[in-house]
């Protein structure tokens, strides 16, 4: 069984975990390859919600693409996936 791992900022994909958390992430909340790739650790869905404004997407790469008008810290920043 092959378990795919994604990144909370990007929703790139990963056949580990150390090969996610060894890369930089170009959707870095801190900036564009500002740091690297977080987990997110909700598994793989059919649908992702965002976890400010309920807003769903049918991938993390969609769902962190766009901005989230609710977010805490701005408007300008990302929708961030509820577990
Ligand atoms: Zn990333
Ligand atoms: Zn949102």
């Amino acid at each position: 069984m092959s378990e795919n791992f994604y990144c909370e900022y990007c929703g790139q994909k990963f056949r580990t975990v150390s090969d996610l958390t060894s890369n930089v992430c170009s959707r870095h909340p801190a900036g564009s390859g500002k740091g690297k790739h977080k987990l997110y650790e909700g598994g793989e869905k059919s649908e992702y919600t965002c976890k400010y404004c309920g807003q769903k997407f049918r991938t993390l790469a969609d769902l962190t693409f766009n901005r989230c008008v609710r977010h805490p810290d701005g408007a300008d920043k990302r929708h961030s996936p509820a577990l």
